[in-house]
């Protein structure tokens, strides 16, 4: 089915019970077809808090100096990493603020080395944004994916949420091209409800994944974090405009469904974030309604506290093994199975076997 803008936007405004039943179940079917029962587990490790950008969302921008600021040892991550392995994840999802001093000393790239070496475990990484020739080497030292949201579409939104200061002489989209070239298998994707957010960007953020041909969507509910200046415009914005993209749950499953319809062999993570706002069933509702992947948390407790991009996330006191069982009982509850590889999507194997220039 070929979704143009406003047959976007129609879906993202419908409230209508029975016409989304019919969203769902296309999205359910569509990803049952393409991608299959399978969920993969991707294990979450939150490496460092450290960051020097501004983002105005997010609880880790440099610019909170109450937050307690950590790096995890290249041993510890390596370690948790053997432990995401014995979990039975397939993957280690490496994630951090933007923290620069991974760069020096070939520092990440070791630990990338260590963890290809030891396991056979998938690598991906969700470090910000960084130079092509960093990104280069550590897709050498064996890096097998990079997430990169683009946040959002609407560049005066976009510019408006990430005030100057360290930002890289490359955009988001243009990093994400570099990595698409260095044979990365990408992803990308954007937050739902940002304060000034209005439906035709959200329709956007949509087609933009899919002339992106991303491999990977992750979106997620913008969540307030009381610390970030974006807090007081969510207050200041709530049923101000009427075309403001309210950050809610129903909000994220038609986004998740859309962008199975329109990427439907990507891979698409039912989000945290998603389970922060309902953490009954969010998990379960967004593996209904077209998502395939979960990133548990495998993080050390001790850190884990302190990776808040934004508040009162899920999972945020469970122990990895823990985590683990209640993912399981979960994907089992709703009648499907956990994916024992490295569980790369459809799209990137296709395009892996696709000669270069094609
Ligand atoms: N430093 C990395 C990783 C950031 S955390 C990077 O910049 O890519 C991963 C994602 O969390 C971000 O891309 C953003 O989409 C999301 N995020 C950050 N703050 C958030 C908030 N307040 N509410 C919801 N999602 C948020």
């Amino acid at each position: 089915m070929y979704l143009d803008k406003n047959t976007i936007i129609r879906w993202l405004r419908t409230d209508d019970p029975t016409r989304l039943q019919q969203l769902w179940a296309e999205a359910d079917k569509i990803r049952q077809t393409m991608v299959g029962p399978t969920v993969y587990l991707r294990g979450l490790v939150e490496f460092s808090n450290c960051c020097v950008r501004h983002c105005a969302y997010c609880g880790l921008r440099a610019e909170r100096r109450n937050l307690s600021r950590y790096r995890m040892t290249k041993d510890e991550i390596v370690n948790t990493a053997f432990q995401a392995e014995e979990l039975g994840y397939g993957t280690v999802v490496l994630q951090s603020g933007q923290d620069t001093s991974v760069e020096e000393d070939r520092w990440l790239e070791q630990v990338i080395r260590r963890i290809k070496e030891k396991t056979s475990l998938a690598v991906t990484l969700s470090v910000g944004e960084r130079e092509p020739a960093i990104l280069e080497d550590w897709r050498e030292a064996g890096a097998d994916r990079y997430l990169l949201r683009f946040e959002t579409s609407d560049e005066r939104l976009y510019r408006r949420i990430h005030p100057p200061g360290n930002e890289m002489k490359y955009s988001r989209l243009e990093l994400l091209q570099h990595l698409r070239a260095l044979g990365y298998e990408v992803g990308s994707g954007s937050m739902i409800g940002i304060p000034g957010q209005n439906y035709a960007s959200l329709a956007d953020d949509i087609l933009l994944f899919r002339e992106l041909d991303l491999d990977m969507i992750g979106v997620g509910p913008f969540i307030a974090h009381p610390e970030t200046p974006l807090a007081a415009a969510s207050s200041a914005d709530a049923g101000a405009a009427q075309d403001q993209v309210p950050a809610s749950e129903l909000m994220c499953y038609k986004t998740i469904a859309l962008s199975r319809l329109v990427c439907p062999e990507a891979n698409i993570p039912s989000t945290t974030a998603l389970a922060t706002i309902n953490r009954d069933e969010g998990r379960e509702y967004g593996l209904e309604r077209g998502a395939n992947v979960v990133m548990p948390n495998v993080t050390p407790p001790r850190y884990r506290l302190h990776y808040e991009i934004y508040p009162n996330k899920a999972c945020l006191t469970e122990d990895p093994a823990a985590c683990n069982q209640c993912i399981r009982h979960r994907i089992h509850q709703i009648g499907r199975v956990v994916g024992t590889d490295k569980g790369f999507s459809p799209r990137y194997r296709k395009r892996q076997r696709q000669p270069v220039g094609r």
